[in-house]
């Protein structure tokens, strides 16, 4: 926690006090928080520290005093009117951070700002799944050229941090991928083996856990503390914020939904159990079910711009699946009594999955929960995972004082 002076003038006390060393300490906190955040007000620096009003004008006056800070104005006028209010940032470069986000058949970088800006963005089509090498050589290759598009040299300007997210889930204290999910990169620590490439260190999140700290940073979980975010597209997934943490579970493999049984006697999955949902209700079987009824070649891309069109075909199915998909939804919200559902992924344009997911959880999970329990499409959309490899690129920096 942080600790508050008394606010006496530290001018006039001898360096060695326990006071002085206090003031040494809150300056080094506002300097970090400035440091790591876009341009903030002095009001929003006191709530943020827990630092009092009074102190934290002193330091900033200190700091603008020395160059270290400087202040801009915004341009957005306050509502109700009034002055625009003056904000803090660090002098010379703020910081830059890298996002990486690999899926199942993309791999997209951002680099950006603190505030999650893109100053500089890549994205290339490849099947990661099979070359879990070349995609990371990519990767970093994508990184450089970003970095070199920002004008950001990473040796002279300040690179916060890099993350990465993978479409499978990641031992959270190894790193390492531990489930045949995602079969050739089992046993493999993506995350060591990018940071190896680029110089830097890079932290590694699932994709579905990424998008959800991306809603609850700045998409449609904002303030939100109770999110269970649903990743659907090809396969399915999901990421959990608890009580304002991502919820990984022991070995990363919660909110697995897509591997929940929904058929006895399904077929075998990738995950080595049968009768998946994924399996039943993914993008991928839905795919192979409509198929026989086209003359064109089918995608799960290619399906949603039909149901958009209003295809009668593709809609009873993409129905069919968001309510398979709420029927193991409304089991985990009797559960956990989230505040918020975001659909997200492509599955998000279909307005017959979205309310098939909402149907099933009206049906199926208990009134007082579902009455507190929207669903949602993601806000965010395809740029969901990259704004969460930022947001843990930013949480994971060194010496941060928040959590995750
Ligand atoms: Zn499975």
């Amino acid at each position: 926690m942080p600790q508050h002076d008394d606010g006496r003038d530290p001018a006039a006390e001898p360096s060695a006090t326990p006071e002085s060393r206090l003031r040494v300490a809150n300056r080094s906190q506002v300097l970090d928080l400035l440091g790591r955040s876009a341009p903030v007000s002095r009001a929003d620096l006191a709530q943020r520290t827990g630092l009092s009003r009074s102190t934290v004008s002193s330091i900033v006056q200190e700091l603008l005093g020395t160059g270290q800070i400087i202040e801009t104005t915004t341009e957005s006028l306050p509502r109700g009117g009034g002055r625009p209010p003056s904000l803090l940032t660090v002098s010379g470069s703020p910081g830059t951070l890298v996002g990486v986000d690999i899926g199942h058949r993309h791999v997209r970088v951002a680099v950006a700002d603190l505030a999650a800006n893109p100053l500089a963005e890549r994205e290339i089509r490849l099947d990661a799944d099979n070359s879990p090498v070349e995609t990371i050589d990519r990767a970093a290759a994508l990184v450089h050229e970003g970095l070199a598009e920002a004008g950001i040299d990473p040796r002279k300007d300040r690179l916060l941090g890099v993350g990465m997210g993978i479409p499978g889930p990641v031992d959270p204290h190894s790193g390492i991928v531990v489930s045949p999910i995602l079969a050739n990169w089992m046993d493999l620590a993506p995350g060591e083996e990018l940071a190896r490439r680029l110089g830097v260190p890079v932290h590694v999140e699932n994709d579905a856990n990424l998008g959800a700290l991306a809603e609850v940073a700045y998409g449609a979980a904002r303030d939100v503390d109770d999110v269970i975010y649903v990743k659907a597209s090809s396969g399915i997934g999901a990421g959990l914020v608890l009580a304002g943490k991502l919820y990984r579970g022991v070995t990363g493999i919660a909110g697995e939904i897509g591997h929940v049984r929904f058929e006895d006697n399904g077929p075998i999955c990738r995950c080595g159990n049968r009768g998946c949902l994924e399996k039943a209700f993914g993008g991928a079987r839905l795919v192979e079910l409509l198929q026989p009824a086209y003359d064109e070649t089918l995608s799960v891309e290619r399906m949603l711009e039909l149901a958009q069109q209003g295809d009668i075909r593709v809609n009873r199915i993409l129905d069919d699946a968001g309510r398979a998909v709420g029927r193991v939804l409304a089991d985990l919200c009797n559960h956990l009594n989230p505040a918020l559902i975001v659909v997200g992924d492509t599955m998000r344009h279909s307005e017959s999955f979205v309310l098939g997911i909402k149907d099933s959880i009206d049906r199926f999970t208990q009134p007082d929960t579902a009455a507190a329990l929207d669903v949602v499409p993601s806000e965010l959309g395809d740029n969901a995972g990259v704004v969460g490899a930022l947001v843990i690129a930013n949480a994971a920096a060194p010496a941060h004082q928040g959590t995750i």
